[in-house]
């Protein structure tokens, strides 16, 4: 399998080192950034399949990175803060709130890549949605929806639901 080329934002060494770790040992792709300024580079030299963005940058508000990315690219990207609202309206796609497991992380990328992958064969004919009353499960995306909102499930509450 072709596994996606992840850029991994984040200036906090045991996390990002964590972050790329993880992606190792899943035989993904990486590039790694410690600022903003950097990650726009890489962004944009490199056009990786997904960003994992951490919001609190020394040099630019993670906010202003992801506006940066979208005036050119539509690119997924993946939130890791608590702020997470915020980076929503701005154009992220996901998130992810500190502090997180290795499998969370794994799961949100996956989701992603799924939803990748829909979007970019325009096949829906195997997307298979549940819905009971408010409650809505795309299980093809991995999503969850109750009256419309996304719910952020992990991947065990997923399972159990
Ligand atoms: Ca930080």
């Amino acid at each position: 399998m072709n596994k996606a080329l992840i850029l991994v934002v984040e200036d906090d060494r045991p996390i990002r080192n964590l972050i790329i770790t993880t992606l190792k040992t899943h035989d993904y792709k990486y590039l790694a950034a410690e600022n903003g300024s950097s990650a726009i580079l890489e962004a944009s030299s490199h056009n990786p399949d997904i960003v994992l963005l951490d919001l609190g940058l020394p040099d630019l508000e993670g906010v202003e990175v992801i506006k940066k990315i979208r005036t050119w690219s539509n690119m997924p990207i993946i939130v890791i803060s608590a702020r997470s609202e915020e980076a929503l309206d701005a154009g992220a796609d996901d998130y992810i709130t500190k502090p997180f497991s290795v499998e969370e992380l794994l799961a949100r990328i996956r989701v992603t890549q799924r939803r990748l992958a829909i979007t970019q064969t325009g096949d829906q004919l195997e997307t298979s949605i549940f819905e009971n009353g408010e409650l809505k499960i795309d299980y093809t995306a991995g999503c969850t929806y109750l009256k419309g909102e996304e719910l952020h499930l992990t991947p065990i509450e997923y399972k159990l639901l």
